[in-house]
């Protein structure tokens, strides 16, 4: 497979076309922002590691039965993945209260959140992903009502596997974001899944293992996400 021209470039990946109809290549480049790109630096291996645990989730959710766009890894930070029309919602799903719900809803951080919370953004850089709620998202025609179900019954079934999952790896999956795109008719799992889009809390320490290291200069955010990326994949062995 050959690497064509650039489709689209965001804040830390770059998605290019491919000499074969239907798919494309995920870059996962070592760029790192936080605050709506308030700060931003470029840290070495970044790009691999989140590659490296977003293909593992991915091969994870697939075998059991979430549709993904994975297709496979072309080296450690390139993967080749099925072309969606991808739909512009950041689908977060929270277990544990912490970040913008704390800061913006009257929950104490670390308070359990049983049933999940599904939260769902526009994604809009420039109006600051606002929060949607249904009728907004139809309004807007992001999606339509048939979509939004099957959106937030794979995003609580994704919830499922990985918090079982990294529980089994000593880890909490305090909450993580989520895009989907359509292939046809289907709705499937589309972006990545990493330490950039997740929070995760070491269930013994409570230390954080995730992006807010960086967001909230918390320690060395490469030792942490290498750390965290061996750990999460270690758990192969076991599945
Ligand atoms: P919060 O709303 O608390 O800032 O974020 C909730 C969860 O979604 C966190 O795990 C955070 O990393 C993730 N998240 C929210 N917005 C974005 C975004 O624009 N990009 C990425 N990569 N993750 C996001």
């Amino acid at each position: 497979m050959k690497q064509k021209k650039l489709l689209y470039a965001g804040k830390a990946k770059s998605v290019y076309h491919t000499d074969v109809k239907g798919k494309l290549i995920v870059e996962f480049r070592d760029d790192i922002t936080a605050f709506d790109g308030g700060k931003k630096d470029v840290l070495k291996n970044k790009g691999s590691y989140n590659a490296e645990v977003s293909a593992f989730f991915f091969e994870y959710l697939g075998k059991n039965g979430v549709k993904t766009h994975f297709v496979s890894m072309i080296d450690s930070r390139h993967m080749v993945v099925r072309e969606l029309q991808m739909i512009p919602l950041e689908v977060i799903v929270r277990n544990v209260a912490a970040g913008s719900i704390v800061r913006n809803y009257p929950f104490k951080e670390g308070t359990k959140l049983d049933p999940p919370v599904i939260v769902i953004d526009y994604k809009d850089d420039s109006r600051h992903d606002p929060m949607l709620n249904d009728d907004l998202i139809v309004a807007l025609k992001l999606a339509t009502p048939a979509e939004l179900r099957k959106i937030k019954k794979a995003a609580l079934e994704i919830n499922r596997l990985l918090f079982d999952l990294l529980a089994a790896q000593g880890i909490t999956l305090v909450d993580f974001k989520i895009e989907f795109g359509r292939q046809g008719k289907t709705i499937c799992l589309g972006d990545e899944i990493s330490m950039d889009s997740m929070r995760l809390w070491d269930k013994k320490s409570g230390e954080s293992l995730d992006k807010d290291v960086y967001r909230f200069e918390k320690g060395d955010v490469m030792a942490t996400y290498n750390r965290v990326a061996q750990r999460i994949t270690s758990s192969s062995k076991k599945r």
